[in-house]
């Protein structure tokens, strides 16, 4: 194949965020497959927090509820 050796010789290249791969310097992603990936991980990410944030707010509106009230 030879491809180690070429590989070598790239003194500047990045890696794919998602696979690790070996990437053109300055390149983020591999393929549009991992670009995809990694979008669908920070919309999850994104719904996540979503979650967790409109849970805290119940928590504190029941709080300030039940000390109002008792
Ligand atoms: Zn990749």
């Amino acid at each position: 194949m030879g491809n180690e050796k070429f590989e070598e010789q790239i003194p500047l290249h990045s890696h794919c965020i998602v696979c690790g791969r070996p990437i053109k310097y300055g390149e983020t992603f591999c393929s549009e497959a991992c670009r995809r990936q990694y979008e669908n991980m920070i919309k999850a990410r994104r719904r996540m927090s979503l979650i967790l944030w409109a849970l805290m707010m119940a928590i504190i509106v029941i709080v300030l509820v039940s000390t109002y009230f008792f």
